[in-house]
């Protein structure tokens, strides 16, 4: 029988998008319901950014160990166990999952497991694993469903023989031969990981370069490092068709940049072509929510639906899907249903992206295409880490920091940098764009010796042509 509860917001979807929104507002003294069908996390916890990270240091790790003799360690040979790479990886996913666990429990946001169906602005059906129905009113309905892998009939994703990075996440068996289709982080960070443990890897990408939104300098040196570690990559080109002849044997043929077809066989094939958003069958067309035609949800910059009263953020949302652009429209969506008239926006120009394989690739602001495209006059400073004492003792020469500023204001554009720790040292270059840093600024910024970051000193003065180690 099914019965109401009432509560100020509700939040579908627990992931970093959703469980963020539910603390901000119960923190606001809001009565907060989360609700999700799967694990606290969302993807990002439980299928994505956490757990492919343990699995990438297991595999920087096996890289390093492979080269431990130029170090003067001398280990005999190198083996692995990939069940329990794998099982470290679910580990630390389930280490994550239960945090938020306890941040709901701190915040006083209550969480229920079930489907959740949306009637009306202000009416939830929650239906829960055992086919028991509860209905939920509430003032305000944070939509936060995130998405999933694409499909398309010329790859159907099986789970077995064609996967997507869910199964390849916790594949207890490690392919030794496999085709990854699309170069965007999934299929780039798959692929190096992979290629670590010994997998023979081709990445297939249809746009020119691999991770085709990156800066073109730094798509280049990742090609050159792929290249290196032995993975096989064709940009500009097609995967034509994937047969499966029988379980762990894969044809496939690939037409390459020149139009040649080239035929393999592998054993596994990794489909990372995008996502889709999880929006089918939540009732938000009914509710008088507008989609797109792929069906993403059309929000304002408010992250406020064409419903009033329903908002959405995160992946659900399209543009950008990370996982800090899902947690910071959680702020913005939370405040403008606390107080419209406060309401503000997300500068999407200043979202960082960032990807971890080795050598890490990480950007923010505009890419030189992108300005140039846009008819920006720019000044660039680029610092290579063969210069960078750090980088020399570290093993660690592979990369850049390339900055872009706008040639009339010196204010930086844009920032790029590949090398082991790019992920990290973006960071500083997301607070330069904010505060409008110039390259000035950024070149008279004392940076500690010797560290990485200095490239991102030498780079803001190479603008100006002051340079000191290059
Ligand atoms: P993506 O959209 O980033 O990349 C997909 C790639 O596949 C594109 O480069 C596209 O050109 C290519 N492609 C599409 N169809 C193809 C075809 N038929 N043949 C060959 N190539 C084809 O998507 P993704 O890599 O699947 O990742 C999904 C989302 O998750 C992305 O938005 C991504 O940013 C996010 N993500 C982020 C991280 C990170 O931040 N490190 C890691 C994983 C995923």
């Amino acid at each position: 029988m099914s019965h109401f509860e009432k509560y100020d917001i509700v939040v579908i979807g627990a992931g970093p998008g959703g469980y963020v929104a539910a603390i901000k507002a119960a923190q606001a003294g809001k009565k907060t319901l989360c609700i999700d069908k799967a694990e606290l996390g969302g993807i990002c916890l439980n299928w994505g950014c956490i757990p492919t990270k343990a699995l990438l240091k297991s595999a920087e790790l096996m890289h390093y160990t492979k080269k431990a003799a130029d170090f003067g360690i001398n280990t005999g040979a190198v083996t692995h166990d990939f069940a329990k790479v794998i099982e470290r990886s679910r580990g630390v996913s389930g280490t994550m999952t239960k945090g938020i666990e306890y941040l709901f429990k701190k915040n006083k946001v209550e969480f229920l497991r079930a489907s959740a169906r949306v009637i009306a602005s202000n009416l939830i059906e929650a239906t829960s694993a055992d086919g028991s129905k509860k209905n939920i009113t509430c003032d305000a309905i944070i939509v936060a469903t995130g998405a999933s892998p694409a499909v398309i009939p010329a790859f159907p994703i099986d789970g077995k023989n064609l996967i997507s990075y869910r199964q390849a996440l916790e594949c207890k068996e490690q392919p030794k031969k496999l085709l990854v289709i699309g170069a965007g982080a999934i299929g780039v960070e798959f692929s190096y990981f992979f290629n670590a443990f010994g997998t023979e890897v081709t990445i297939v990408e249809a746009l020119s370069q691999l991770l085709p939104v990156e800066d073109k300098d730094s798509a280049k040196v990742l090609a050159q490092a792929f290249k290196k570690q032995g993975i096989t990559a064709h940009t500009s080109a097609k995967v034509k068709s994937v047969t499966v002849v029988k379980d762990g044997v894969i044809d496939a043929v690939i037409e390459d940049s020149a139009g040649k077809e080239i035929k393999l066989t592998v054993d596994r094939v990794l489909v990372a072509i995008g996502m889709k958003p999880n929006t089918a069958g939540l009732g938000l067309a009914e509710a008088g929510v507008a989609l797109d035609a792929r069906g993403f949800v059309t929000v304002n910059a408010h992250c406020q639906t064409s419903s009033a009263g329903i908002y959405a953020i995160g992946d659900c949302t399209g543009r950008q899907m990370l996982a800090h652009k899902a947690s910071f429209e959680a702020e913005v969506a939370v405040a403008a249903i606390l107080n419209p008239k406060k309401a503000h926006g997300l500068n999407y120009g200043q979202i960082p992206g960032c990807t971890y394989c080795q050598p890490q690739v990480a950007s923010v602001g505009l890419t030189e295409a992108k300005a140039k495209e846009l008819g920006r006059d720019v000044k660039i400073g680029k610092f290579p880490f063969t210069a960078s004492g750090k980088a020399q003792a570290i093993a660690a020469a592979d990369g850049f920091v390339k900055l872009i500023f706008d040639a009339q204001t010196d204010a930086i554009i844009g920032a790029h940098i590949v090398g082991i720790d790019a992920t990290e040292m973006i960071a500083e270059l997301c607070l330069a764009l904010k505060v409008e840093a110039t390259a000035a600024e950024i070149g008279a910024t004392i940076h500690a010796h010797p560290t990485l970051a200095e490239a991102v000193m030498e780079a803001a003065l190479d603008a100006h042509g002051e340079a000191v180690h290059i």
